[in-house]
């Protein structure tokens, strides 16, 4: 095959991971995106199938076969609530292979590199190496395997910062040294080090905004990949890859009010973190599900307001139809959506656009927050980081300064959750004490279809 018509698989795969990215940045066009992802890709294997350099298939056809089995099983098998663990698998894997590709052509040329392909293999080694421990911290925090808890010990910092610099001046002495083989396997037994101690002072709160900084890492390691190998896609999709992530590591610092910074060296969710919030204490209000099924069933406006508890109990579907059935009585129904409900960027989205939940019903942070004060009921259904007043009101509050959906300003806060467990961050929710708040307890998913009977009924 010319290599001309490589290159143009080559490109025509770019521009639809191009075109897929477009279309993942709406809801109802993400789908078709995903799909212009995967044919790119595809395009992609069959272009790179095509290359002249490659003389035997068979240890290819086998890596096919099991990333085909393994990749299919995950797509069938790992449910919504394991999405980021699984994504920190993926992370893992791809930094594997491109550090792994890096290490066999350094073993192969070693020192007849010139500087530039040195220097783009030894970026995709170091990238690659911390990528790849630091995505599988990430899975055992997020997997519960590893405690989810930042750990943290005295001079951290320091020592990391130190790991951190003997790790880039092995790689710069790649280029004064080149012909010397441990100069290049110091750096990258010091990386794989340095991925460890990257996330271990990070607490599961954070893990999202590190996967998709760790997203980034792995990007820039395959466009590094590309540009040791000359392989054009390589270049591109690690490109978009590693920026992207960055881009949206950056967005989500933004949505929790953030600097970077304090995400990867704040230990946020360390002991000294937690406590209760200002305002916490006194009693929590219960309420009957038969009274909360009149206050649904005769308000004006209701807006649902779902979270990680949502998520956990597969409550999608029922949340519609309550909505429905609200509806039909004539109530406005509006969904609240806080860009980091749950436990990965729109999460949200992606349950309500699943359950059939019509998108125009969805709304946005600063679109939705005036107007609790004109709704009768807020239901938060396993949500409580989100509606947390205290990040708000309590400039003490480690999450001060986050934006939250206002949920204590409308008439009635009703709040779906099974006990007095607490969010991701750890703290404690001065809205569960409120007056004008009331607890509903119970799985959200029962608790919603019992509702649903009960509203139903009047
Ligand atoms: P959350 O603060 O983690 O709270 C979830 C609540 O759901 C818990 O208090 C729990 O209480 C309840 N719950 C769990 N299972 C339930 C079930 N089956 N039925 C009913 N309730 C259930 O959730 P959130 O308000 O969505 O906040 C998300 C957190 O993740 C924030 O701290 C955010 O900063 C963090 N985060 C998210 C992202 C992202 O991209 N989405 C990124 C970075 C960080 P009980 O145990 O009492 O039931």
């Amino acid at each position: 095959m010319p290599q001309y018509v490589i290159e143009l698989l080559y490109l025509l795969s770019g521009i639809l991971f191009i075109m897929g990215l477009k279309g993942m940045s709406h809801p109802d066009t993400a789908r078709r995106g995903m799909f212009y992802a995967e044919f790119g890709m595809l395009i992609a294997i069959i272009g790179t199938l095509m290359q002249h350099e490659i003389v035997r298939y068979d240890w290819i056809i086998g890596g096919l076969a099991i990333g085909s089995i393994l990749g299919l099983a995950m797509g069938l098998w790992v449910p919504m609530t394991a999405m980021p663990q699984r994504t920190a698998l993926s992370h893992a894997f791809g930094a594997l292979a491109a550090a792994l590709v890096g290490v066999s052509e350094f073993y192969r040329h070693g020192g007849h590199l010139e500087p530039f392909k040195l220097g783009a293999l030894g970026f995709e080694v170091l990238l690659g190496s911390l990528t790849t421990t630091g995505s599988l911290i990430a899975f055992g925090k997020l997997q519960g395997i590893l405690p989810g808890q930042p750990l943290v010990f005295k001079g951290q910092n320091v020592f990391n910062m130190t790991v951190l610099v003997v790790t880039v001046g092995s790689f710069i002495s790649l280029f004064l040294f080149p012909q010397y083989g441990g100069v290049f396997y110091l750096m990258v037994g010091l990386a794989l080090v340095f991925g460890v101690l990257l996330v271990i002072p990070i607490g599961s709160a954070d893990m999202p905004v590190v996967m998709s900084l760790l997203n980034s890492y792995a990007g820039l390691a395959s466009a590094a990949t590309g540009f040791a190998l000359g392989n054009n896609v390589l270049i591109i999709a690690g490109t978009l890859d590693g920026f992207s992530g960055f881009i949206l590591s950056v967005l989500m610092c933004k949505a929790m009010n953030r600097s970077m910074a304090n995400v990867l060296f704040g230990a946020f969710g360390s002991a000294s973190a937690q406590g209760a919030g200002a305002g916490a204490g006194g009693e929590m209000r219960e309420i009957s599900l038969d009274d909360a099924a009149v206050q649904l069933a005769y308000a004006r406006q209701v807006v649902f307001v779902p979270g990680y508890g949502m998520a956990t109990a597969q409550a999608q579907h029922v949340i519609r139809e309550l909505g429905e059935t609200l509806e039909e009585r004539g109530v406005t129904v509006k969904y609240a959506i806080h860009p980091v409900a749950g436990r990965m960027p729109g999460h949200m989205n992606v349950l309500l656009a699943e359950a059939n939940v019509p998108y125009s019903e969805l709304y946005e942070l600063e679109q939705i927050n005036p107007d609790f004060l004109s709704t009768d009921v807020a239901v938060i259904v396993g949500a409580n980081d989100v509606v947390n007043p205290d990040a708000r009101d309590n400039p003490g509050s480690p999450i001060s300064g986050m934006p939250i959906l206002e949920v204590d300003h409308a008439k009635l806060a009703i709040v779906l959750k099974r006990g007095k467990g607490r969010g991701f961050s750890g703290l404690e929710n001065p809205l569960f004490f409120k007056e004008k708040t009331a607890m509903l307890y119970g799985d959200a998913k029962e608790t919603l279809t019992n509702l649903v009977q009960a509203v139903h009924k009047l």
